[in-house]
């Protein structure tokens, strides 16, 4: 069977199948042309990688029988859903061949892993879990309750040699000379640029990613995630500040946590399945927006991932710059919280009126 690089998303696959394969005309499974085309009747470099991620998985008759029947799947799905290994225009019949021929010998000695329901039999071991889990009772919950009620700068809910490993998989680097901006409502005569940036610590505010009188520059990517993020009112003006970046920094990437490789070396993806939904939730709830009726405790559990992620050091100094997430507010958008303002010089402003508002709902 053939298909193409561009049939597979995954940052870790794709490069092999552009190292080894050929150059055809056009991909028999997505149409792509001019692609690099893997033939497994030739080419045998992913069987070891998928056959190492199946390892993770057991057979429906083989697993507990307390095991959830909602938990069970097919590999198919899994592979799509919770994996993100293929192109999303590839239907499941296309990826259940592609496997099946790339993992061919598996496939004749196991038909039920790939044709029947299996299970990740650890995501039920509460164990395992205890020993795995980036939250130690595998509950964002648990560890939220803990720190709000119990114990605030010594909880020993989270596990952070895990968190700390999971950082270095979402590196991403910004140069120098990089632009993005920052709002404020203002009055007709907008703000100058020198008041742009962040507000001193006797005036900073508590927010998703600082605590109260620690600095913290909110950014955003583009002029209209800025505006929605401030939640500007109809009629309202504001003044939005250019920010460039003064030099090469590193960030840790939430918004990239869905597409973190389980083939990516020294990954263990039992750990990464166990800690995945985990990683999301720090990335949703860090982008959620408040509701007026939020307490400021709500901040906390986002403080304090976001001030351990701040004291990560590499060679005596911090690693991380600050820490992007996705906007809730505008889709499209993305927010970066830079840890230190000083990174980022206000270029210019200017005044926008809010002349019209636009107001989504859905029936509860
Ligand atoms: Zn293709």
């Amino acid at each position: 069977m053939k298909f193409c690089s561009h049939c597979i998303v995954d940052g870790e696959l794709r490069p092999i199948i552009e190292t080894f394969g050929q150059v055809e005309n056009s991909c028999p499974v997505c149409g792509k042309r001019k692609a690099f085309i893997y033939d497994t009747d030739v080419h045998s470099k992913l069987t070891d990688n998928f056959e190492q991620l199946f390892e993770i998985y057991t057979p429906e008759f083989a697993l507990p029988h307390d095991f959830p029947a909602e938990e069970k799947k097919l590999l198919v799905t899994e592979l799509i859903d919770r994996w993100h290994i293929f192109n999303d225009k590839l239907s499941s019949t296309d990826v259940y061949r592609i496997i099946r021929a790339v993992c061919a010998e598996k496939y004749t000695s196991m038909p039920s892993l790939f044709d029947a329901p299996i299970g990740i039999a650890e995501l039920n071991d509460t164990e395992f879990l205890r020993a795995h889990s980036l939250l130690r009772s595998n509950s964002w919950n648990d560890f939220v309750k803990s720190l709000k009620e119990q114990n605030r700068f010594h909880t020993n809910h989270i596990e952070f040699t895990i968190l700390d490993r999971y950082c270095s998989y979402i590196r991403k680097v910004y140069k120098k000379g990089t632009v993005f901006f920052r709002g404020r409502l203002s009055t007709e005569d907008g703000f100058p640029a020198e008041d742009m940036s962040a507000p001193p610590s006797d005036k900073a505010s508590a927010g998703r990613v600082n605590s109260a009188g620690i600095r913290c520059l909110y950014l955003a990517s583009d002029l209209d995630t800025t505006i929605h993020e401030i939640r500007a009112g109809v009629f309202d003006y504001v003044t939005i500040g250019r920010f460039e970046l003064t030099q090469d920094i590193v960030v840790v990437d939430l918004k990239a946590i869905d597409h973190i490789s389980p083939f990516i070396e020294g990954l263990d993806p039992l750990e990464h399945a166990i800690n995945k939904e985990h990683l999301k939730r720090i990335n949703l709830e860090i982008g959620r927006p408040l509701r007026r009726s939020d307490s400021i405790l709500d901040y906390i559990p986002t403080q304090y991932i976001a001030d351990f992620i701040k004291s990560i050091m590499y060679e005596g100094k911090p690693e991380y710059a600050g820490i992007e997430y996705n906007s809730t507010i505008n889709q499209s958008g993305q927010n970066l919280a830079i840890f230190y303002p000083e990174l980022f010089v206000c270029t210019g402003v200017e005044v926008y009126h809010i002349n019209e508002l636009s107001y989504g709902k859905e029936k509860l």
